[in-house]
Protein backbone atom coordinates (compact mmCIF):
# COMPACT_ATOMS: atom_id res chain seq x y z
CA UNK A 1 0.00 0.00 0.00
CA UNK A 2 1.26 3.55 -0.93
CA UNK A 3 2.61 4.86 2.69
CA UNK A 4 0.97 7.95 2.33
CA UNK A 5 -2.11 5.96 1.96
CA UNK A 6 -2.07 3.46 5.03
CA UNK A 7 -1.21 7.08 6.83
CA UNK A 8 -3.91 8.16 6.02
CA UNK A 9 -6.00 4.87 6.74
CA UNK A 10 -4.97 5.74 10.37
CA UNK A 11 -6.09 8.95 10.29
CA UNK A 12 -9.47 7.94 9.18
CA UNK A 13 -9.69 5.39 11.99
CA UNK A 14 -9.37 7.75 14.71
CA UNK A 15 -11.70 10.08 12.62
CA UNK A 16 -14.09 7.10 12.81
CA UNK A 17 -14.03 6.46 16.63
CA UNK A 18 -13.89 11.01 17.23
CA UNK A 19 -17.56 10.54 15.25
CA UNK A 20 -17.95 7.71 17.62
CA UNK A 21 -17.24 9.79 20.87
CA UNK A 22 -18.68 12.85 19.62
CA UNK A 23 -22.21 11.51 18.67
CA UNK A 24 -22.39 9.18 22.48
CA UNK A 25 -21.39 12.64 23.46
CA UNK A 26 -24.38 14.78 21.89
CA UNK A 27 -26.90 11.92 23.05
CA UNK A 28 -26.18 12.98 26.98
CA UNK A 29 -28.40 15.75 27.46
CA UNK A 30 -31.14 14.08 25.64
CA UNK A 31 -30.57 11.06 28.24
CA UNK A 32 -30.32 13.21 31.21
CA UNK A 33 -33.48 15.09 29.80
CA UNK A 34 -35.34 11.40 29.73
CA UNK A 35 -34.18 10.37 32.78
CA UNK A 36 -35.45 13.90 34.67
CA UNK A 37 -39.19 12.98 32.60
CA UNK A 38 -39.62 9.72 34.83
CA UNK A 39 -40.13 12.17 37.98
CA UNK A 40 -42.83 13.68 36.22
CA UNK A 41 -45.19 11.50 37.05
CA UNK A 42 -44.31 11.14 40.61
CA UNK A 43 -43.96 14.81 41.13
CA UNK A 44 -47.65 15.54 39.40
CA UNK A 45 -49.19 12.71 41.90
CA UNK A 46 -47.82 14.58 45.25
CA UNK A 47 -48.74 17.51 43.77
CA UNK A 48 -52.34 16.31 43.43
CA UNK A 49 -52.61 15.04 46.88
CA UNK A 50 -51.25 17.87 48.73
CA UNK A 51 -54.00 19.99 46.64
CA UNK A 52 -56.63 17.59 47.81
CA UNK A 53 -55.18 17.52 51.60
CA UNK A 54 -55.37 20.93 51.34
CA UNK A 55 -59.22 21.64 49.96
CA UNK A 56 -60.25 19.54 52.38
CA UNK A 57 -58.57 21.41 55.68
CA UNK A 58 -60.63 24.39 53.91
CA UNK A 59 -63.54 22.34 53.92
CA UNK A 60 -63.17 21.28 57.40
CA UNK A 61 -62.29 24.80 58.53
CA UNK A 62 -65.29 26.34 56.81
CA UNK A 63 -67.70 23.55 58.56
CA UNK A 64 -66.10 24.65 61.60
CA UNK A 65 -66.94 28.26 61.63
CA UNK A 66 -70.50 27.70 60.41
CA UNK A 67 -70.50 25.87 63.52
CA UNK A 68 -69.20 28.64 65.56
CA UNK A 69 -72.13 30.73 63.94
CA UNK A 70 -74.85 28.45 64.99
CA UNK A 71 -73.62 28.43 68.44
CA UNK A 72 -73.28 32.41 68.49
CA UNK A 73 -76.87 32.13 66.97
CA UNK A 74 -78.06 29.82 69.39
CA UNK A 75 -76.48 31.49 72.75
CA UNK A 76 -78.52 34.99 71.38
CA UNK A 77 -82.00 32.60 70.74
CA UNK A 78 -81.29 31.32 74.42
CA UNK A 79 -81.02 34.94 75.94
CA UNK A 80 -84.13 36.07 74.30
CA UNK A 81 -85.67 33.20 75.30
CA UNK A 82 -84.90 33.13 78.84
CA UNK A 83 -86.01 36.89 78.94
CA UNK A 84 -89.13 36.73 76.97
CA UNK A 85 -92.15 37.32 79.18
CA UNK A 86 -94.56 36.21 75.64
CA UNK A 87 -95.56 32.54 75.54
CA UNK A 88 -96.12 32.63 71.87
CA UNK A 89 -92.28 33.75 71.12
CA UNK A 90 -91.12 31.65 73.66
CA UNK A 91 -92.30 29.14 72.05
CA UNK A 92 -91.19 30.54 68.75
CA UNK A 93 -87.81 30.72 70.04
CA UNK A 94 -87.74 27.18 71.24
CA UNK A 95 -88.52 25.52 67.45
CA UNK A 96 -85.47 28.00 66.50
CA UNK A 97 -83.27 26.67 68.75
CA UNK A 98 -83.96 22.83 68.37
CA UNK A 99 -83.53 23.85 64.32
CA UNK A 100 -80.15 25.24 65.53
CA UNK A 101 -79.25 22.31 67.85
CA UNK A 102 -80.10 19.68 64.90
CA UNK A 103 -77.94 21.90 62.34
CA UNK A 104 -74.93 21.37 64.93
CA UNK A 105 -74.98 18.14 65.11
CA UNK A 106 -75.02 17.64 61.17
CA UNK A 107 -72.26 19.91 60.80
CA UNK A 108 -70.28 18.29 63.26
CA UNK A 109 -71.02 14.90 61.64
CA UNK A 110 -69.94 16.39 58.48
CA UNK A 111 -66.66 17.45 59.69
CA UNK A 112 -65.91 14.42 60.89
CA UNK A 113 -66.41 12.67 57.75
CA UNK A 114 -63.53 15.11 56.42
CA UNK A 115 -61.21 14.83 59.25
CA UNK A 116 -61.54 11.03 58.34
CA UNK A 117 -60.94 11.43 54.83
CA UNK A 118 -57.88 13.76 56.08
CA UNK A 119 -56.27 11.06 57.25
CA UNK A 120 -57.14 9.10 53.85
CA UNK A 121 -55.46 12.06 52.01
CA UNK A 122 -52.55 11.87 54.00
CA UNK A 123 -51.77 8.50 53.71
CA UNK A 124 -52.15 8.79 49.79
CA UNK A 125 -49.54 12.09 50.48
CA UNK A 126 -47.42 9.64 52.20
CA UNK A 127 -47.24 7.17 49.55
CA UNK A 128 -46.42 9.58 46.54
CA UNK A 129 -43.85 11.27 48.44
CA UNK A 130 -42.33 7.86 49.29
CA UNK A 131 -42.81 7.03 45.42
CA UNK A 132 -40.90 10.20 44.49
CA UNK A 133 -38.06 9.56 47.08
CA UNK A 134 -37.26 6.12 45.16
CA UNK A 135 -37.54 7.73 41.50
CA UNK A 136 -35.74 10.63 43.06
CA UNK A 137 -33.08 8.51 43.46
CA UNK A 138 -32.79 6.36 40.53
CA UNK A 139 -32.94 9.31 38.81
CA UNK A 140 -30.04 10.92 40.81
CA UNK A 141 -28.22 7.25 40.22
CA UNK A 142 -28.71 7.50 36.69
CA UNK A 143 -27.21 11.54 36.25
CA UNK A 144 -24.64 10.83 38.14
CA UNK A 145 -23.74 7.85 35.62
CA UNK A 146 -23.97 9.85 32.57
CA UNK A 147 -21.91 12.66 34.15
CA UNK A 148 -19.19 9.88 34.61
CA UNK A 149 -20.22 8.38 31.06
CA UNK A 150 -19.26 12.30 30.16
CA UNK A 151 -16.16 12.80 31.79
CA UNK A 152 -15.31 9.32 30.05
CA UNK A 153 -16.02 10.19 26.69
CA UNK A 154 -14.32 13.84 26.94
CA UNK A 155 -11.31 12.30 28.26
CA UNK A 156 -11.55 9.87 24.87
CA UNK A 157 -12.35 12.22 22.22
CA UNK A 158 -8.94 14.87 24.18
CA UNK A 159 -6.70 11.75 23.50
CA UNK A 160 -8.41 10.76 19.77
CA UNK A 161 -8.02 14.26 19.21
CA UNK A 162 -3.97 14.65 20.30
CA UNK A 163 -3.08 11.71 18.61
CA UNK A 164 -5.04 12.54 14.82
CA UNK A 165 -3.26 15.63 15.29
CA UNK A 166 0.21 14.28 15.88
CA UNK A 167 -0.58 11.65 13.22
CA UNK A 168 -2.35 14.55 10.67
CA UNK A 169 1.84 16.17 10.90
CA UNK A 170 3.36 13.32 9.48
CA UNK A 171 1.37 13.59 6.52
CA UNK A 172 2.27 14.98 3.30
CA UNK A 173 -0.13 18.54 3.40
CA UNK A 174 -1.71 18.04 -0.05
CA UNK A 175 -2.74 14.31 0.57
CA UNK A 176 -4.09 15.57 3.91
CA UNK A 177 -5.53 18.57 2.56
CA UNK A 178 -7.75 16.04 0.03
CA UNK A 179 -8.29 13.81 2.44
CA UNK A 180 -9.89 16.33 4.95
CA UNK A 181 -11.65 18.02 2.65
CA UNK A 182 -13.01 14.73 0.74
CA UNK A 183 -13.78 13.01 4.32
CA UNK A 184 -15.97 16.37 5.13
CA UNK A 185 -18.69 14.92 3.06
CA UNK A 186 -18.67 11.67 2.72
CA UNK A 187 -16.94 10.19 6.07
CA UNK A 188 -14.88 7.37 4.91
CA UNK A 189 -13.35 8.66 1.83
CA UNK A 190 -10.21 5.97 1.96
CA UNK A 191 -12.08 2.59 0.86
CA UNK A 192 -11.22 -0.92 -0.34
CA UNK A 193 -11.51 -1.97 -3.64
CA UNK A 194 -12.55 -5.66 -3.78
CA UNK A 195 -10.13 -7.25 -6.06
CA UNK A 196 -12.34 -9.75 -7.75
CA UNK A 197 -15.30 -8.13 -8.63
CA UNK A 198 -13.65 -4.72 -8.77
CA UNK A 199 -16.30 -3.26 -6.40
CA UNK A 200 -15.30 0.31 -4.69
CA UNK A 201 -16.56 -0.39 -1.02
CA UNK A 202 -17.86 3.47 -0.73
CA UNK A 203 -20.65 3.15 -3.65
CA UNK A 204 -20.60 -0.20 -4.10
CA UNK A 205 -20.06 0.36 -7.96
CA UNK A 206 -17.58 -1.63 -10.27
CA UNK A 207 -15.01 0.72 -11.07
CA UNK A 208 -13.11 0.67 -14.67
CA UNK A 209 -10.49 -1.78 -15.38
CA UNK A 210 -7.88 1.29 -15.64
CA UNK A 211 -8.40 2.04 -12.35
CA UNK A 212 -8.37 -1.29 -10.73
CA UNK A 213 -4.94 -1.31 -12.53
CA UNK A 214 -3.95 2.13 -10.59
CA UNK A 215 -5.06 0.93 -7.27
CA UNK A 216 -3.12 -2.12 -7.75
CA UNK A 217 -0.01 -0.44 -9.10
CA UNK A 218 0.20 1.49 -5.65
CA UNK A 219 2.01 4.44 -7.83
CA UNK A 220 -0.59 7.38 -7.09
CA UNK A 221 -3.77 7.55 -5.40
CA UNK A 222 -6.47 5.20 -7.45
CA UNK A 223 -10.00 7.05 -7.36
CA UNK A 224 -13.61 5.44 -7.98
CA UNK A 225 -15.38 7.11 -11.26
CA UNK A 226 -18.41 7.13 -9.34
CA UNK A 227 -17.83 8.62 -6.19
CA UNK A 228 -14.11 9.52 -6.01
CA UNK A 229 -13.34 7.90 -2.69
CA UNK A 230 -9.64 6.94 -2.86
CA UNK A 231 -9.00 3.00 -3.45
CA UNK A 232 -6.71 0.37 -2.07
CA UNK A 233 -6.29 -3.31 -2.69
CA UNK A 234 -5.56 -5.87 -0.47
CA UNK A 235 -2.85 -8.17 -1.61
CA UNK A 236 -4.28 -11.90 -1.05
CA UNK A 237 -0.80 -13.21 -0.99
CA UNK A 238 0.61 -10.53 1.65
ZN1 LIG B 1 -17.15 4.54 -5.31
Amino acid sequence: MLPELEKLLVIQDRDEKIREVRKDIDRIPLEEENAKQRLAGDLKAVDEAKLAGQENEVAIKNFQLEVETCQNTLVRLKTQQFETRKNEEFSALGHEIERYDKQIVELEDQELELMEKAETLKAVLDEARGKLAATQKLVDEELEKLGERRGICQEQLDELCAERKQLASQVDPDSLFLYDRMSKNKGNVIVQLDDDSGMCGGCHMKVTTATMHKARAEVEFAHCEQCSRILYVIDDDA
